[in-house]
């Protein structure tokens, strides 16, 4: 954000009075609550959150204790540009030191412990891969270049694997941005195309993870307590065990439209809440951890794939019937077979020889080597060995380890079963086995508490889809005082899968609806910045030096016709808008 645009709004007229309701106490919903309360001047307790569970952070939730062993659904990578994450993140006051926020905290965490992986690919039960270049044919260049440039609507619901020919599949640069993106051969290509821009920044230190960053702790402690916790103290109304099915919706004249009432189910009772005239909703429209089961070190977990009772996608499908403003929720939540995978939580009490086998082979100690993936295993399994204590509560003697397999269909290598059929004890001989610890299973077992998750939405958001219509903008035409926010809502340019697009989702939300006077933090646009292009470049020949050899051959016959190209496509380069960034 420039300081430039670090204005306070001017307090809208009859704030005092206006009511909020968010429904879903993700970091979507939190993130609004605290836009709406810091940015908006709105009064706390008349800003309430409806959840669905009895625990906050949604996808970000954590749980487990060092007896029954740990939890956590998801462990993120962010990085420097997630601007409207760390500016959220600059208000919150860090748990452990309330002097600081959970900015400098993170900040700090990773000045001292930056990530710098030196083992980021492995084969053959953990043999460094060699990935001295991304792997790509003189094709697969090519088509990264063309996807580059495609404008989106010509992308409509293609999928990655109809654009790239199979040898794409099998280069580093697949394995890297497959496991850290959770990308699979059939997902939308839109998508691909819009982290290939947004991230063009990471392409030249992919293989070392530079500039990921990591939290202190996993991040419903080091992210999500610390928010819940300082929007409480505000007085923020939380309303946990509430499940929001339907809205009422009254059309206005000039294709406007109103929320009036909001139906939901709290403790088990039916209940109506009525929408004033000026109140504002907010709807978190879907979750990738919707209907998570979790198994245990004796347990596979089971599948939940209810049709009828799946949280926010359910209240989507609902009120999508009223409205096509509000997008086609069965692009993303119909194939449950393609949008699962199974993350598990690896507790390790007494042993600490396998952090040291870790650190030892790879060269990193536990927070600097961020994810290892296993390119040979058969469901695709990666793994972290994050900071330690993962969790605050964490005594000396245990360790704790995250990993995930992307597919859970096919037999592992060594235990001859799905993966999403197999116990933890299973699924953790399997890794050892791919750790090269096959000799040491027997010895290493009884200290390992593995708990598998199996999330059947967990890549629903990367369902092929049109490039316009499928998901609803933020404010859909029309709306007075409705607003969408979360990982299935359009922000052109940006990507989803990503805690930065919720906030961002937030931030446009509120400042929106409250019309504000203060500017939305735009997106980082290092695709724009020559420096990061010819990083690129470079990276993706696997050369030190751009030589005449590395450009396509040039035809004399045809030079005029490039020439013409080149003018075409620096003429179509778009304008600076006014107040535009420009990195
Ligand atoms: C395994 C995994 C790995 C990830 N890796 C990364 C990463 O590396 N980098 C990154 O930036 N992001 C990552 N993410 C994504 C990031 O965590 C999510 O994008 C983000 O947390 C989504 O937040 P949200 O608030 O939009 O949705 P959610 O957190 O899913 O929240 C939705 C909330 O709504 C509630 N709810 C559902 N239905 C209803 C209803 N009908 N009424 C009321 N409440 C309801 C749910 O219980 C939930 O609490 C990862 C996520 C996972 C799971």
């Amino acid at each position: 954000m420039k300081n430039y645009d670090r204005v306070h709004a001017t307090k809208p007229e009859g704030i005092e009075k206006k009511k909020a309701y968010i429904v879903g106490g993700g970091i979507a919903g939190l993130a609004t609550a605290a836009f709406l309360v810091e940015d908006g001047y709105m009064t706390p307790s008349n800003v309430n959150v409806f959840e669905q569970r009895h625990q906050h952070g949604g996808s970000m939730d954590a749980s487990g204790d060092p007896v029954k062993g740990y939890v956590s659904r998801g462990e993120r990578e962010l990085e420097p540009w997630m601007e409207c994450l760390w500016y959220l993140f600059g208000m919150v006051p860090s748990l452990e030191d309330p002097n600081r926020t959970v900015l400098d905290e993170t900040r700090e965490c990773n000045e001292k412990l930056r990530i710098d992986s030196q083992y980021r690919l492995t084969e053959n039960c953990f043999q460094k891969r060699d990935y001295s270049t991304l792997g790509l044919t003189k094709q697969d260049q090519d088509d990264m270049v063309r996807l580059m440039l495609v404008p989106e609507e010509e992308l409509d619901n293609v999928t990655i694997e109809q654009w790239f020919k199979p040898s794409f599949f099998k280069s580093n640069l697949w394995y890297y941005w497959s496991s850290m993106l959770a990308f699979q051969p059939w997902h939308s290509l839109i998508e691909m195309k819009r982290y290939t821009m947004r991230f063009t920044q990471h392409l030249p230190g992919v293989d070392h993870l530079r500039g990921i960053l990591h939290t202190k702790y996993q991040q419903n402690d080091s992210m999500i307590i610390p928010l819940v916790r300082w929007l409480q103290e505000k007085g923020v109304n939380f309303v946990l065990g509430t499940t929001v099915n339907d809205l009422d919706i009254r059309k206005d004249k000039d294709q406007k439209f109103a929320v009036t009432a909001i139906q939901m189910i709290t403790n088990g009772e039916p209940k109506t809440v009525v929408v004033d005239e000026g109140d504002l909703v907010f709807i978190t429209n879907g979750s990738m951890t919707q209907n998570t089961t979790t198994g245990s070190m004796h347990e596979a977990p089971s599948r939940n794939d209810d049709q009828v009772n799946r949280g926010c996608f359910t209240l989507w499908e609902n009120i999508a019937k009223k409205n096509p403003a509000f997008g086609r929720p069965e692009r993303f939540i119909s194939n449950n077979a393609k949008t699962s995978w199974i993350s598990y939580t690896l507790t390790i009490t007494d042993y600490p020889e396998l952090f040291d086998y870790v650190t030892r082979t790879t060269g990193n100690i536990p927070g600097t080597g961020g994810v290892i993936t296993l390119t040979d295993s058969a469901w695709f399994m990666s793994i972290n060995c994050p900071m330690q204590p993962m969790f605050p509560d964490q005594p000396d003697n245990v360790q704790v380890l995250w990993g995930y397999g992307l597919y859970y269909a096919p037999k592992g290598n060594y235990i001859q079963k799905p993966m999403n059929e197999c116990t933890g004890e299973e699924i953790c001989k399997e890794l050892l086995y791919h750790m090269g610890l096959k000799d040491k299973i027997d010895e290493i077992i009884p200290h390992c508490n593995l708990i598998p998750t199996m999330m059947p939405y967990i890549t629903s958001q990367f369902m092929p889809r049109r490039s316009s219509g499928d998901r609803p903008e933020v404010i859909p035409a029309g709306s007075t005082n409705l607003a969408f926010i979360g990982q299935y809502v359009e922000i052109p340019g940006d990507v989803v899968f990503t805690v930065e697009t919720s906030v961002r989702t937030a931030m446009v939300a509120a400042y929106g609806l409250l019309k504000l006077d203060k500017p939305v933090t735009p997106l980082f646009t290092g695709q724009n910045d020559i420096r990061i292009i010819v990083a690129c470049a470079k990276k993706m020949l696997g050369v030190e030096k751009i030589t005449l050899k590395d450009l396509p051959p040039i035809n004399p016959l045809k030079l005029p016709a490039m020439i013409d190209q080149l003018l075409e496509a620096v003429n179509s380069v778009p304008k600076i808008k006014e107040g535009e960034v420009i990195y």
